[in-house]
Formats: structure tokens, sequence, C-alpha cells
């Protein structure tokens, strides 16, 4: 039999660290997944496990939901790929166009990484300003532009090899409407991204309020206000938290659920920004204004698939289950905590749960201070967790899906029991 550890080690001579996402390494080493369906996943030892990472929160449906896989079936016999116009991208874009308010027009990139990637250079375009305010630890993929501030707490990018030219476009604040205000007096700043969560899918908190006061800053300083809802979008509503909330950006960047668990991203918002990218129009003898090409943009094969999943998706059952379920689990875990004499705050919206784990109220601290739980804590608690066949999304986070069920959910709170018995008996968690 192939062993993950076996797995591992090949994989460490042909892949840098083994892996294909910095975030997919683990010590010793990973697991390799073979099979997942619904809220399941099996390794290649054979080893089941309940899943909380759900395709780092793109399966939204579940894994392999019978009618997007269906979907794919179909659209796989008749072409792979043609790199040419279709009538499924237009379908999909109608779907996005419909339940996002925000937009008017969607262009499809290849991940989220791309969109954002997009979106900024459409504020950057349309506001003719090159400077971008970013919130500190908001998450916004691994490009250049969203590096500087990934990390709560640094102004520094999150990489080697980033331009000093770059990060000095980038200012960092804090999600305060103040701490906006001040930054916006800089005159060459003309973008403002936030992730409408708050920082890593709301692990650190942003209250529909003060999303709303930040929201109002920019709309009064005149500046375009991209929000990224890569996790949220489609998750908290069928049109995101700015349908959820009534909090509506100029742009927004979309992927993992909006693209059916599929791999593929897109941009939506205003049609007066979006057009700079129809060819009709010429600006500064440049036609289109801004230039956006991808070989992959839109493949039928992605539009069937998330074509399928907005059936679903726009009819909000499944992120009624997936909340539901997440509540369930938050519920859960507190109680253990209490009952283990863990000091710790489990909390999250919609279908997330994240755990901290300290005495004190999070609202007392500051993003890095809620990031920053021992790494041994972590560790331990995602490693121990595995072992009894859960797997955490990232961090101490999880998130649900509309193929989560009440059993599942109460096995693994019964990992989560003796996850910390063990953590507690080991002195990694303090009781
Ligand atoms: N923005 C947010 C809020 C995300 O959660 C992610 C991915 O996790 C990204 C951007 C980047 O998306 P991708 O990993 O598809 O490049």
């Amino acid at each position: 039999m192939t062993t993950n550890a076996d797995l591992s080690m090949r994989a460490r001579a042909a892949l840098p660290g083994g892996v294909s996402h910095e975030l997919r390494f683990r010590a010793p080493h990973p697991i390799f997944v073979e099979r997942a369906l619904g809220a399941e996943k099996w390794d290649v030892e054979g080893r089941r496990y309940i899943d909380f990472k759900m395709g780092s929160a793109s399966q939204m449906l579940g894994h392999s939901h019978p009618d997007v896989v269906e979907a794919l079936q179909r659209a796989i016999s008749t072409a792979i790929f043609s790199a040419d116009c279709h009538l499924g991208e237009v379908e999909w874009a109608d779907w996005v166009n419909r339940l996002m308010p925000c937009a008017e027009r969607t262009r499809f990139c290849a991940s989220g990484s791309e969109a954002t990637m997009l979106a900024i250079r459409l504020g950057r375009a349309f506001s003719g300003k090159p400077g971008v305010l970013r919130i500190d630890g908001h998450y916004h993929g691994w490009h250049d532009h969203a590096l500087k501030g990934a990390k709560p707490g640094s102004d520094r990018p999150t990489s080697l090899g980033v331009p000093q030219a770059i990060s000095d476009l980038i200012t960092v604040c804090a999600a305060n409407p103040q701490a906006i205000e001040s930054a916006l007096q800089d005159t060459q700043i003309g973008t403002v991204i936030i992730e409408a969560s708050g920082a890593n899918y709301g692990s650190v908190p942003l209250a529909t309020d003060r999303l709303q006061a930040l929201h109002d800053v920019a709309r009064k300083a005149g500046v375009v206000l991209i929000f990224d809802e890569i996790i949220t979008g489609f998750r908290w509503s069928p049109g995101g938290r700015q349908a959820r909330d009534g909090i509506v950006p100029d742009l927004t960047t979309l992927a993992k659920i909006a693209t059916g668990g599929l791999p593929g991203g897109a941009v939506c918002g205003k049609a007066e920004i979006m057009e700079l990218m129809n060819n009709a129009e010429s600006r500064e003898g440049l036609s289109p204004p801004v230039s956006h090409k991808g070989t992959f943009n839109a493949s039928p094969l992605i539009a069937a698939g998330a074509n399928a999943a907005m059936e679903h998706l726009s009819t909000g059952a499944p992120q009624a289950t997936a909340d539901a379920m997440a509540a369930r689990l938050r519920e859960g875990i507190t109680g253990l905590m209490a009952r283990h004499g863990i000091a710790g705050t489990v909390y999250g919206e919609s279908s997330t749960c994240h755990m901290y784990f300290g005495a004190e109220a999070l609202d007392d601290l500051s993003p890095a201070q809620i990031r920053s739980v021992q790494p041994a804590l972590v560790n331990g608690l995602r490693g121990g967790l595995l072992k009894r066949g859960v797997d955490l999304m990232s961090h101490t986070s999880c998130v649900t899906s509309a193929a989560h069920d009440a059993a599942l959910i109460d096995e693994a709170l019964e990992a989560f029991d003796s996850t910390f018995a063990a953590l507690i008996k080991d002195g990694v968690i303090a009781a």
C-alpha cells in the first residue's frame, strides 16, 4: 500500500517542499487525498476524514455534487477547450450579475489572485491614481500587489521578490474609519480593497456597522471601492456579504464558489469601470483601455460546472444548511472548551468556525494578537484532529458546506473532545 509518508518523500524530490501551495505543507508530512464526496474525504491509506477545509472553502455544495459532476461530464464530452466565445460564459455572467448587487458586468479569469490583480488594475485605471489602500491582515492572494500587509501587524511583504517600488504604492491601515479617512488624505490613493469577511475569512471579525463605516468613508473620498468576496461570495448569502448586509462596493472579486468549486475567478462591478475592458472603448490611445487576457478565462468546462452550481446556490438553501452546521459546530466546541476548562472564544459568521485560545475578549485584541495563537497549539490541534479523522481549513478555523449534517458535526465534536483532552494532558493547552 502507498503511504502518506512514502508519497511525501517522493513529492519532496519533485515539488518544492513537496507541495503545490505553501499552506498544504505539514510536518512530518501532509495527507495525500485520493477521493472526496459530500463532506468527507479519504487518503491514499484509505483513512476517512470529516472535511472542514472543503477545497479551501470552494466546495460549498459538498465534494462532487452530482449535478456539477454531470454538467462537467456533459461539457467534456463536447470539447475540452477551444478558446472561443460560448453560451455558457454568458449564462454564467448573467447569474453573477443577477445575484451580486454591484454587478452590472462580469469578467472571468483563472484564479482568485488574478481577480484581485485585475480589480486593482481597474481601480488604478479608473481613478488614474497608482496608490492602493488595503487593510491590515486582509488576504487578497499571492501576487506582488497583495503581499504588503498580508501578515497582520507587519508592513513587510510576506515574500522576497516583491519590488520595493510596488510596495511603496500600497498603504496598509487598520479596519477603522478614522484610519482610512486619514490614509485617504494621500491624494495618490485611488483604490481601496477590503476582504468582505474581515481578515482571513473572518478570523479577525469585521462587524457590519464597521464595514458600513469603511464603505462610507471610501465613498466620501470618491475612491474605487473593491470588496474581495472570494470567500463570502455565494457563501454569506447567494449575493455574498454585499447582498446580505446591503453594503455595495464598486467592484467585487470572486472565485472558489463562484466557479462551482472549479479553478477560476471573476471580477464584477459597475459598468462604467468594467467597460474599460471593452475593445470598442479607447482612452489615451489604448483600446481597450484596460488590457485583460488569459487563455483559460471562462472555459466552457468551468462555466458548465459553475452554472450547475448556481442553480442551487441561488436558492439560499445550501447556505442555510451550511450556516446551521457551522452554528452547531461553534456551539459544540464552545461547550467542550468550557467542560475542559480551556479559556477561549469560538466564533465566526455564516458557515465559518474560528477558535481563539486565550482569556482575552476578541474586541480587545489587534489582528496580530488574534492570529498569534502559539504554533505548538495550532499544530497540536490540527495534528490531533487529523489523527482522529477531522481536517481543518487553516490555522484554527473551519468551514462547513451544504453536505455537512448533524451526525457528521457530532462525530467531529467527539474528535475535538479527545483532542482537547490529549492536548491538556501533554501540556499544550492550559486548563
Ligand atoms: N482573496 C481571498 C479573500 C481568498 O480567500 C483567496 C484564497 O484563499 C484569494 C483572494 C486568492 O484566491 P486564489 O487562491 O484562487 O488565488
